[in-house]
């Protein structure tokens, strides 16, 4: 199988970029291809379990489209909501766009 790890970093860099860069005020369009986009992402992301623990989240926490600001928040739930699962800390999501859209050092 992939690596559980590598994919998920990749991934999470992927998702938070894309949110990065998800206009402020999205047309109803492009609201539309996100949300769909984050229902296929569920039923396709190669780590089955993972994908299984997420559809079942976002199930009950439909994605916020609405604005940048809105699906960057929703994002970062849906990491932490990980983080807890995994042991991991708990990212402050008041600092979202400061880590993924100017970006800082690890
Ligand atoms: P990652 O969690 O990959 O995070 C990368 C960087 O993102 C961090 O260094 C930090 O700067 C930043 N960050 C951390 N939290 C947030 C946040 N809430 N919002 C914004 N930025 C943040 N692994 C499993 O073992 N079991 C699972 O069930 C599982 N489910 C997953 C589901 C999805 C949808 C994805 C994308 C990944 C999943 N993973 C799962 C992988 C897991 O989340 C981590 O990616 C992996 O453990 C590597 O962790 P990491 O410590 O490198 O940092």
């Amino acid at each position: 199988p992939p690596d559980v790890e590598q994919l998920g970093k990749s991934t999470w860099t992927f998702l938070h970029s894309v949110a990065a860069t998800y206009p402020e005020s999205p047309s109803p369009s492009q609201q539309d291809d996100m949300r769909q986009f984050m229902n296929i992402f569920g039923k396709i992301y190669p780590c089955w379990f993972c994908a299984k623990d997420f559809q079942k989240w976002s199930s009950k926490n439909e994605p916020k489209v609405k604005t940048q600001e809105e699906f960057g928040r929703w994002l970062c739930d849906a990491h932490n909501e990980v983080n807890a699962k995994l042991g991991k800390p708990k990212f402050d999501c008041n600092l979202w766009k400061q880590r993924w859209k100017d970006g800082w050092d690890e």
